[in-house]
């Protein structure tokens, strides 16, 4: 008898996934390497940025009081004392109508308090002449007006992005703790598959689900371990899973979680003892996608159906991967788009369509990626987004809202499920 399987809503299902991650510890890595890494500290201020008062322009560093009362009839005098280089300093006050000389980015001297651009001064013979008033402050960048001493500047969790790694050399991380990376590993299953090299022969088709996780692990600076693919046998299922468990933090699989003759990964979770947190999502595609965790490992039974598997990843494999780091915005970035053709077919499951968006004159648009059922691949191919439509028995139209899940971001930058 075929089992009846009863189907929990998308978001139900990934809030089971992330309730059941188990974070994979922290390591000291060099700063050179953490970009695309996960903080497992904060970013706190560990001095004033910038650290002293400097100037903001190539000019001359002088008292504003020396230049009250300056107008283009009554130009004001200064005498240049010294110059100042980025990283020199002066080696004495100044007195009434002296100026220095100074760069951009180099420290204030001790008694100026404002500095006049080069383009605001007329050259003389003792240095240059002034036509306006400054005011205390002009053109000075103040030390700590950027981040004061003290100050959590980035939380814990967050992505290191280029501008993360900046912040990280300016207070002078050498060393950054880092969330660790799970180690995932990857299997294929299905007697039909063939490898990538494999000429095609009748009933046969390749594996494309296999490199295709590979590379949506990899765009998320994941590296994995491949075991291959297996055809439908229990016993070499069950031996290929019960060896990647004992290498791996998080299992995938793909193919055979149907409730078919052949789908027997069903069978292997029971076997294993793992506790299946869902077996039927409503959603298309991917409704077959199965989630189990046995101790602290967690099982993705991904669909064989190319679309299905890349979807059943994105919406569940990915977010538990940058929770289990400690990712504070673990979901796909998501944006309104207005619907560019009609999607007629209604659907009593959530949908999620791969498809395409730009950027038009009259906003986001968005447009399905052709041929569009779960066993489809070549839509992945040319989709850089997701559409989600709701449930419901109408179709959608041209011209219509949607939310569209973008694809692609560096890292998650979402803190909402669905
Ligand atoms: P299954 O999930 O095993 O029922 O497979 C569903 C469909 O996806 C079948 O048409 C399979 O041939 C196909 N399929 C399964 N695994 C893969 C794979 N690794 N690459 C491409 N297609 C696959
Ligand atoms: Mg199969």
């Amino acid at each position: 008898m075929v089992e009846i399987r009863k189907p929990i809503q998308v978001a139900e299902a990934v809030e089971r996934v992330m309730a059941q991650v188990s974070y994979t510890g922290t390591e000291k890595i060099p700063l050179e390497h953490t970009y695309g890494r996960i903080l497992a500290e904060p970013i706190i201020a560990k001095h004033d940025v910038p650290p002293f008062d400097r100037s903001a322009y190539d000019g001359f560093a002088v008292r504003a009081e020396d230049t009250a009362g300056a107008s283009g009839d009554d130009r004001i005098p200064f005498t240049v004392i010294g110059e100042i280089g980025a990283g020199q300093v002066a080696d004495r006050r100044i007195g009434s109508n002296e100026a220095y000389r100074i760069m951009t980015g180099a420290l204030v001297p001790e008694n100026a308090d404002a500095i006049v651009m080069l383009e605001q001064t007329v050259e003389s013979e003792k240095g240059f002449t002034l036509r306006k008033p400054f005011s205390a402050g002009e053109n000075i960048s103040f030390r700590g007006e950027d981040a004061l001493e003290g100050e959590v500047l980035i939380p814990k969790g967050a992505f290191i992005h280029p501008g993360t790694v900046a912040l990280l050399a300016t207070f002078g991380y050498a060393e950054v703790e880092v969330a660790k990376r799970p180690v995932v590993g990857i299997l294929s299953t299905g007697t039909e598959l063939l490898r990538v090299d494999e000429e095609l022969v009748p009933g046969k088709i390749r594996n494309s689900n296999g490199p295709m996780v590979v590379a949506q692990l990899a765009r998320m600076g994941i590296q994995s371990k491949s075991y291959g693919m297996e055809a439908d046998d229990l016993e070499a299922c069950m031996k290929t899973v019960e060896k990647a468990l004992v290498e791996t933090d998080i299992l995938l699989t793909t193919g055979g979680v149907s409730v078919g003759d052949y789908d027997h990964l069903p069978a292997i979770y029971e076997r294993l003892g793992a506790e299946v947190l869902f077996n039927k999502v409503a959603m298309r595609p991917g409704s077959v996608t199965t989630v189990a965790v046995l101790e602290d490992k967690l099982l993705f039974g991904l669909s064989g159906n190319p679309s299905a598997c890349f979807t059943g990843f994105e919406l569940f494999t990915r977010p538990a991967i940058l929770r289990m780091m400690g990712a504070e915005k673990p979901y796909m970035p998501r944006m309104k788009a207005i619907l560019g053709e009609d999607f007629t077919k209604p659907n009593p499951f959530t949908r999620f369509v791969r498809a395409s968006w730009e950027m038009t004159d009259a906003g986001p648009v968005t447009v399905p990626a052709g041929f569009n059922k779960s066993s489809a691949v070549s839509s992945i191919a040319r989709g850089n987004c997701i559409i989600v439509l709701p449930s419901g028995t109408r179709g959608f139209t041209k011209g219509m809202e949607v939310d569209v899940l973008l694809l692609g971001a560096e890292q998650g930058v979402h803190d909402w499920v669905l």
